[in-house]
């Protein structure tokens, strides 16, 4: 029998694990259509710090830490993924995606 809470906590390891392979190198930026400098949406290299965060929070602080993604992540990703084509460290960008926006959008894990 699989115990839950552990499913959950190798789940959130992994999107830990997967996010700390960020290099922080902009190149996401360069290619997307919805980065610009001045705007609010900080594009995949805020969301992925974003998501490693969000499953390394305890839930009494994942409320706040969901609302900053909800305005600088979720608002203004148009999903285009151009971001994942150009990712030196092949970081699996949908899965984190998608995790962190049930997470902070659905309150899901
Ligand atoms: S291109 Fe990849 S490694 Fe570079 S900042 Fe973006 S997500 Fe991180």
């Amino acid at each position: 029998m699989v115990d839950g809470d552990a499913v959950l906590a190798d789940r959130r390891w992994s999107i830990a694990y997967e996010a700390s392979r960020c290099l922080q190198c902009g190149l996401c930026l360069e290619v997307c259509p919805n980065f610009s400098v001045q705007g609010a949406f900080g594009g995949m290299a805020a969301m992925v710090p974003l998501a490693r965060l969000l499953s390394e929070v305890p839930a009494e602080q994942r409320k706040r830490l969901a609302s900053t993604y909800r305005e600088s992540v979720y608002g203004g990703c148009g999903k285009s993924l151009a971001c994942r084509s150009v990712c030196p460290a092949n970081i699996d960008i949908d899965n984190l995606l998608s995790r962190s926006n049930a997470a902070a959008v659905w309150h899901r894990w």
